[in-house]
């Protein structure tokens, strides 16, 4: 009994996962990723979604997953909230950071990992209305900072906040905000919002 117990739960938490990531207009390739269910199964759960809500207010993603990291460097907003979602990461254990480097701490296919994701995101979208980055993003940022090529995470020499560093861009020490005012002390202007996050 005990055995069979697990298993509905592990079904149930399968299927929460599921429905969050619908919610949060996954690609069905992330949702099979994150849960293991079938393309089918994944199908049927969206169209049962859809007929108890509101259809047009979930839209399915078709094509290709993001790739490109330089989405988060396209403008000064986006830049920001794409620091504040990698300094969430890091608050919420999905990576964990010495000074020296962001070490990916997820498993895909981990239904915790899943849904502390989605819990990362949620805290994410309460902090912006309405919110530049969409979960397919959120979730490739996370992938980005785990491979630590092109994007990393680091503490800005000026204001001391954390800020999106793109990794091909030389010598750059100060985060967007700082840079575009010169080096005058960003805390002053209190545009930083201020982490625990170590790096
Ligand atoms: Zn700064």
């Amino acid at each position: 009994m005990r055995v069979s117990d697990d298993r509905y739960t592990r079904d149930r938490q399968r299927l929460d996962l599921a429905l969050r990531l619908i919610r949060h207009e996954a690609r069905t390739f992330t949702i099979r990723q994150w849960t293991g269910l079938s393309d089918d199964r994944i199908r049927k759960l969206y169209r049962s979604y859809v007929m108890t809500h509101d259809a047009r207010s979930v839209s399915r993603h078709r094509g290709k997953s993001p790739r490109q990291a330089a989405f988060f460097f396209r403008n000064s907003e986006l830049n920001f909230q794409s620091a504040q979602l990698a300094s969430l990461y890091v608050m919420y254990g999905l990576l964990r950071g010495t000074h020296a480097r962001i070490e990916p701490h997820y498993r895909i296919g981990s239904l915790e990992s899943g849904a502390l994701l989605c819990q990362a995101y949620e805290a994410y979208l309460e902090l912006h209305a309405p919110a530049s980055i969409s979960f397919e993003h959120a979730w490739f940022l996370l992938l980005a900072l785990a491979r630590r090529d092109e994007v990393g995470i680091s503490r800005c020499d000026v204001c001391g906040g954390v800020w999106l560093r793109d990794l091909l861009a030389r010598h750059k020490l100060a985060c967007g905000t700082c840079a575009a005012a010169g080096s005058a002390p960003a805390a002053a202007r209190g545009h930083v919002i201020s982490t625990s996050a170590p790096c």
